[in-house]
């Protein structure tokens, strides 16, 4: 059983050997427009293939990534492998949009927008099917900076959206100060709404802040059909979540989208 401390127990050197040896591999969570019930981009979370350990979420090793600040080579990696496993499905006419999670920290430096430009040159996947998620959790030193890098980013037709929206205090500072294109919508508000009338309020009141702030908005954490009904019903497109799928190999995120032309008769079984 491993548990939590065990955080601490890799070293940075068995990290770094980690990513030499590809032991972190992107996995696959689809989001779903819910009107059309289809398939229509994926969010890639990193899971480390331990030898010993088994398969790792991010858990167990992300938070010593970022204070080590390893973590923007673990994030290149599986930037890099999305959006060529990703690209490789488009050639197979399976067309989507992927998130990539990226550290903060990332914003902080001028390097990001060609390290992007580079990735999109070398996958050849199309700069509009991409999507970075910001998350939280570091600091970012200089504003006017990272809404230069971003902005930057923005003008190869990459989208970024600000991940776990309304967890945590500063999330109403980030929408006021940097250029977002959508947000995501945290699963609290979705996973009590139906439980707590008070917190049914605030979620209402943060897709209308969004929709009044013209992002675009995926509700995470969609598990039951209620949610689902929820998402349907204020006529928010597109839910993530496990009633659709938990995080999938590439493997069978493809089985996935066979099925899912077999089911629209596209394909004679
Ligand atoms: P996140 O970006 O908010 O990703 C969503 C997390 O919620 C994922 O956890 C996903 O497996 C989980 N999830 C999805 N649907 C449901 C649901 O219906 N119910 C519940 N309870 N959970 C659901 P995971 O994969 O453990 O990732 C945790 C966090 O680690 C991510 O949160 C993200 O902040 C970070 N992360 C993941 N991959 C990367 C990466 O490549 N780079 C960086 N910097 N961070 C990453
Ligand atoms: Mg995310
Ligand atoms: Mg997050
Ligand atoms: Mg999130």
């Amino acid at each position: 059983m491993i548990c939590q401390e065990d955080i601490f127990m890799f070293s940075l050197q068995r990290i770094e050997q980690a990513i030499l040896r590809e032991e972190f591999v992107p996995y696959y969570q689809p989001q779903v427009n819910v009107l059309q019930q289809k398939i229509v981009g994926v969010e890639a979370l990193v899971r480390w293939q331990h030898p010993e350990l088994g398969l790792l979420a991010p858990l167990f090793f992300l938070p010593f990534a970022e204070t080590t600040g390893v973590i923007s080579e673990i994030d290149g990696l599986v930037l890099k492998k999305a959006c060529q496993d990703i690209h490789e499905l488009h050639r197979l006419g399976f067309g989507m949009s992927v998130a990539v999670n990226l550290s903060a920290s990332h914003f902080n430096h001028k390097y990001l927008p060609r390290m992007i430009a580079e990735v999109l040159e070398e996958t050849g996947i199309d700069p509009c099917s991409l999507v970075l998620e910001l998350t939280e959790g570091v600091m970012i030193h200089d504003v006017q900076q990272a809404v230069r890098v971003m902005r930057e980013v923005q003008e190869l037709g990459v989208k970024i959206y600000l991940d776990d929206f309304g967890r945590g205090y500063s999330n109403l500072f980030w929408l006021l100060h940097f250029p977002f294109n959508g947000v995501k919508v945290d699963r609290c508000f979705i996973q009590s709404s139906t439980m707590d009338a008070k917190n049914y309020e605030v979620l209402l009141s943060i897709l209308d802040l969004s929709r009044r702030l013209n992002l675009e908005v995926i509700l995470e954490g969609v598990e039951t059909e209620q949610q689902l009904q929820f998402c349907g019903q204020q006529g928010y497109g597109v839910a993530q979540g496990y009633l659709f799928s938990y995080p999938l190999t590439i493997i069978g995120l493809e089985k996935r989208f066979w099925l899912e032309r077999l089911q629209e008769g596209l394909l004679v079984a």
